[in-house]
């Protein structure tokens, strides 16, 4: 049985006091969901530590959205690992395509943050997905096993149990798109069988997590699918409701 997990990631949005409401209404709501679910939330930096604060002990996990590539020393405006680790934080987000996009990311810097977050004990959630122009050339398939052969295939057996897979297409991230259910299924099976070749029987383990335009009206169908296990929800993680019905979703 793999783990279900509803991923919310806040990008630059909430106040300290909007995100401490957000999070207590998700602790309050997912008492409706079943317990099989595993609801993570990832608010900035700024509140990080007041939010894993208010959910310690309860079922909602806390990520953060990024770390620095480095352990320590000058690197101005940078937050590390090991800072994020001691506030109880269980995640990070690394790879985001608007982190690939807008800040250069590289499969170079995010192989060191790879390692940062295993080094500290936070269990990496690694995006990886295509742009729209490169689904047009059908080049889909070998992009994405290009950013896991790139940033998966040097981890340990040990380090690859606690990752989780999510699959985002650059395309339908908060542009309203979503890829269809079928779309999901095609290549999250894909993904499994390129981290089978790696990691044999393990890849059965490993959360894959669909991102791009999830709602509500749309979870159910695409948790459906044998190999999509759940979501990393950007725009409608804002809203507590939405949240938690995408949970219902399964
Ligand atoms: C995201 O950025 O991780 C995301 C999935 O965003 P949205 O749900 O808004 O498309």
């Amino acid at each position: 049985m793999r783990k279900k997990i509803v991923a919310g990631n806040w990008k630059m949005n909430t106040t300290p006091a909007e995100g401490l409401e957000l999070v207590k209404n998700v602790m309050a709501q997912s008492a409706e969901v079943c317990e099989c679910v595993n609801f993570i939330v990832c608010p900035p930096f700024t509140h990080l530590s007041q939010v894993a604060e208010a959910a310690k002990g309860s079922r909602v996990a806390v990520g953060a959205q990024n770390c620095a590539a480095e352990a320590k020393g000058a690197y101005t405006g940078e937050v590390s690992a090991a800072m994020i680790a001691s506030l109880g934080v269980e995640y990070v987000i690394l790879g985001h395509s608007e982190r690939r996009e807008y800040y250069g990311e590289t499969s170079e810097t995010l192989n060191k943050k790879m390692a940062q977050a295993y080094a500290n004990g936070l269990k990496p959630i690694y995006c990886v997905g295509e742009r729209l122009e490169e689904r047009e050339a059908e080049r889909h398939f070998e992009v994405v096993k290009a950013q896991i052969e790139e940033d998966v295939f040097n981890l340990t057996e040990e380090q690859f149990a606690d990752l989780v897979i999510a699959y985002e297409p650059v395309w339908a991230i908060g542009t309203g798109k979503t890829a269809t259910a079928e779309q999901a299924e095609e290549i999250h099976a894909y993904i499994r069988t390129v981290l089978a070749e790696k990691f044999g029987e393990a890849a059965a383990s490993t959360p894959i997590l669909y991102g791009g335009s999830c709602k509500p009206s749309n979870a159910q169908e695409i948790f459906a699918k044998e190999n999509v296990d759940g979501g990393l929800i950007g725009g409608a993680a804002l809203k507590a409701e939405d949240f938690v019905a995408i949970g219902k979703g399964f």
